[in-house]
């Protein structure tokens, strides 16, 4: 079973208007209201794929029960520490082609809260075969909480990956316990290593060989409609994909997440690996939800996938 961990998960509302009127009264007919955060779109996706998830982190209130009940839903089980304060909203407000987004920052925690987090993640992972990460931490927490996580799970010998980004990102690479796999995009690697990288095979390679990177054994950058480049076991590979009618990105990455974990935890081949990963992607932007794929199509474009090894 995977561990999906969303440490600051939301209730993500999207209002659909055909005009938004600043300083006026917007009424809105159209309401979305879904469980958001990053680990939960993982978990979404690796149920659709038909593989055992357990989503966890923290949340409270009435917030926190909707996103419960929203998992429940959507058969994802779940095992979260409750906590009093109330977890956060996130709204997105669709709007003559734009969108508006306002996001609370969430729930501040204590460290009894944190610890009590860490104490629950232990006893998880004696559940588990595989973790993944992902997303920001809240308020209150150091950024070198998911350091202690990685220590935690390399005690009892179960991989992580980490999808998360800048300090909490720089703290765990840097950590003498690596993380198995992580996914950054190109403007998290230029935000982590304070230069600009692009999609160019140059730029990539001189991106992923900082000595940040050392010992990570599956670095996938992904790059939207670009596919990714990867390095693996010293190793670099371009994956491209066929170009496909986008429907909705958003969640990509945490589809990607969740290919890349499923196809990790069963040990397939590198290609496998890489392809799933990618397809799972694709198949995301293709659905109007968030972190949701059609596994129908999946063996359809699994084929359209191509990695190719670079020197
Ligand atoms: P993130 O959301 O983390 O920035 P990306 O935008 O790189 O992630 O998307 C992750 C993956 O989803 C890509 O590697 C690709 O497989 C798929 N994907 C994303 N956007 C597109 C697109 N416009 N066309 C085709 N595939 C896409």
């Amino acid at each position: 079973m995977i561990l999906a961990v969303t440490m600051n998960p939301s209730v993500d509302i999207s209002y659909h208007l055909h005009e938004f009127k600043l300083d006026g009264v917007n009424r809105v007919e159209n309401v979305r209201k879904t469980a958001g955060g990053k680990g939960l779109n993982v978990a979404r996706v690796i149920t659709q794929m038909e593989e055992d998830v357990l989503a966890t982190g923290v949340l409270g209130g009435t917030l926190g029960d909707y996103i419960v009940q929203e998992l429940k839903k959507s058969d994802i089980p779940s095992d979260f520490l409750k906590i009093e304060k109330e977890s956060r909203n996130c709204i997105a407000i669709l709007h003559e082609g734009m969108q508006t987004e306002i996001l609370e920052s969430g729930p501040t925690l204590t460290k009894e809260e944190g610890a009590d987090f860490l104490g629950k993640f232990n006893d998880l992972l004696s559940k588990v075969t595989f973790v993944t990460i992902s997303g920001s931490l809240p308020k209150g927490l150091e950024a070198d909480f998911y350091k202690k996580m990685l220590t935690m799970s390399q005690k009892k010998g179960v991989p992580v990956l980490l999808d998360t980004s800048g300090e909490s990102l720089r703290k765990a690479l840097l950590h003498k316990e690596k993380p198995l796999a992580i996914k950054p995009n190109t403007e998290e690697l230029s935000q982590l290593l304070g230069f600009e990288v692009d999609g160019r095979i140059g730029s990539l390679k001189h991106a992923l060989d900082q000595e940040l990177f050392k010992g990570i054994d599956w670095i996938v950058v992904s790059m939207g409609k670009h596919g990714a480049f990867v390095r693996h076991d010293g190793d670099d590979y371009r994956i491209t994909i066929p170009k496909i009618d986008v429907v909705n990105p958003v969640g990509s990455g945490d589809a990607t997440v969740a290919g890349l974990a499923v196809a990790l935890k069963l040990n397939l081949p590198v290609e496998e690996v890489l392809k799933t990963a990618m397809t799972t992607g694709m198949l995301n932007t293709m659905e109007a939800g968030t972190g949701s794929i059609n596994m129908t199509k999946f063996d359809q474009y699994y084929d359209l996938v191509m990695v190719e090894r670079i020197d």
